[in-house]
């Protein structure tokens, strides 16, 4: 009896270590020559923040994965007044949900490891701080275009979210950007950056949020920088179907 006992221990001991060397030699991690300072914050509506530092977790391998994720955030579907929300910090001031950031910190691992250098340009953003974006491009349209309060407000609509319909203040989405360029324009589709994104960030839960055919659609200008967090199971049927989300979510309503 003794001896099944000991035996019984030293294989829980031989597959905790088999594990353990899987998991800290693993080749196909992704995350190796990465410097991720994942941390966490959460930021509840009275203002009050905590934080703590967490090790990054693995993606999941199931076939539908982060349905919690895969709604709408938009003009017609802003944000409850009573979101909340737990954010992990990916690198500098740059945070994002953080049950994305496994997956964000993994394209960019993957993008690296392809000699792509994608920068987070923008991530999470409260809606206090939309809201300060808001009036900040209102005052400039009427001081640097002369446009009247009216044409401001209009034109500062076109570019940006209202305060809370924007996918920012979901923590869901991020500009990315090429390593040297600090400018978010159209030109970024010409970049390798663009193309390495078209062709893997499904692969990590992102699609290309505002295509350039489907401005109409998301009533957003075209943004070849923004990409938008569904989980990998939907994002890559979405682009697959070359549809944009507000017409994929159409067609296949989140089940709850
Ligand atoms: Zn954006």
């Amino acid at each position: 009896m003794k001896r099944i006992v000991f035996i019984s221990f030293l294989l829980i001991i031989s597959v905790g270590l088999l594990i353990l060397s899987f998991v800290l030699g693993g080749e196909d991690d992704g995350l190796k020559g990465t410097s991720v300072a994942l941390t966490t914050t959460t930021t509840t509506t009275d203002g009050s923040i905590t934080t703590t530092t967490e090790g990054v977790d693995s993606m999941p391998a199931s076939e539908i994965d982060n349905l919690w994720a895969f709604y709408l955030v938009n003009q017609m579907n802003p944000l409850p007044p009573d979101f909340e929300i737990e954010t992990a910090i990916i690198h500098d001031d740059r945070e994002v949900d953080k049950r994305i950031a496994p997956y964000l910190v993994e394209m960019l691992a993957s993008a690296k490891a392809d000699g792509i250098y994608l920068k987070v340009q923008s991530a999470y953003r409260s809606v206090e701080y939309q809201q300060m974006l808001h009036e900040i491009s209102i005052e400039n349209f009427m001081k640097d275009a002369g446009m009247t309060e009216e044409e401001a407000i209009a034109a500062t609509e076109r570019e940006l979210a209202l305060p809370g319909t924007s996918e920012h203040n979901a923590g869901l989405a991020v500009d990315l950007n090429s390593r040297d360029s600090w400018e978010l324009t159209e030109s970024f589709e010409e970049t390798d950056e663009f193309a390495w994104l078209q062709e893997n960030c499904f692969k990590f839960g992102f699609i290309l949020r505002y295509p350039k055919d489907k401005v109409d659609v998301t009533g957003i200008i075209y943004e070849p920088w923004h990409y938008r967090f569904i989980g990998v199971h939907h994002a890559t049927q979405l682009m697959e179907s070359g549809l944009c989300l507000e017409e994929y979510i159409e067609k296949i309503p989140p089940t709850e």
